[in-house]
């Protein structure tokens, strides 16, 4: 099947991440009132180059970039990364994040592979996420936090442990690759307004917006897609 239309089959609210940022962008202006010269973005999607290659970030970005997230898109800096954050947010600006899981799309593969520049073979994508699905398939235990420090290996572990909670959903689902992505999606969320009441009042910038969706890659030389599933505000009781 060609690409786009897996897409729009898996993903029928997605668009080319260009129209979105000018979506988001407006978004920002009208709904939360947000001067797009004197915002801070914390991108809390996953560390892959794959993800920053159409440099949507830097398309939307305002005021900078500060990276809060880590494998798969969880916000692995915590709360220390989130008070950082915040404490660069400018003077009367407004602090944004940018968030959830990536998927590679592939006419020969599906979900789950994309063909990367300079690759002559496709690889997965998210690498993190089809990591863990391949481990779920072989055992129905994940790795202990301390094996993980052990090993060198803390964010995967991470992620591994909050996934494997699902692995039943998951190996279950008629396409365990999506449905890995869309818990991952539910968990980063879940774990970022978390960590934004917790550390938000602490926050220099009022208001506080919470962009999230599911960011698509294609194959090199096309324009990757963005699934955007929730713009919102979290409030600060
Ligand atoms: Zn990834």
């Amino acid at each position: 099947m060609l690409w786009k239309n897996l897409i729009t089959q898996h993903f029928p609210d997605a668009w080319p991440s260009g129209q979105i940022v000018e979506e988001i962008q407006q978004k920002l202006k009208h709904d939360y009132q947000v001067d797009l010269q004197h915002f801070l973005l914390g991108d809390c999607r996953c560390i892959d180059d794959l993800v920053r290659s159409d440099q949507m970030a830097e398309r939307l970005a305002g005021a900078g970039i500060f990276s809060l997230g880590g494998l798969a898109g969880f916000p692995a800096t915590g709360k220390t990364g989130f008070l950082s954050f915040g404490d660069h947010v400018p003077d009367r600006g407004t602090a944004v994040i940018l968030y959830g899981p990536h998927i590679g799309v592939s006419e020969l593969n599906g979900l789950g592979t994309v063909r990367r520049f300079g690759h002559l073979n496709e690889t997965t994508c998210c690498g993190s996420l089809i990591g863990i699905l391949n481990r779920m398939q072989q055992t129905d235990q994940p790795r202990s936090t301390g094996k993980a420090s052990q090993s060198f290996d803390m964010q995967q572990v991470f992620v591994e442990r909050q996934l494997f909670k699902h692995r039943s959903a998951i190996l279950k689902s008629a396409n365990p690759v999506l449905e890995i992505t869309e818990i991952a999606y539910k968990l980063a969320r879940r774990q970022i307004s978390h960590l934004v009441k917790a550390t938000g009042k602490q926050f220099r910038g009022k208001p506080i917006v919470l962009v999230g969706g599911i960011y698509v890659n294609t194959k090199f030389g096309e324009e990757d897609w963005f699934d955007l599933r929730h713009c919102d505000q979290i409030p600060l009781r």
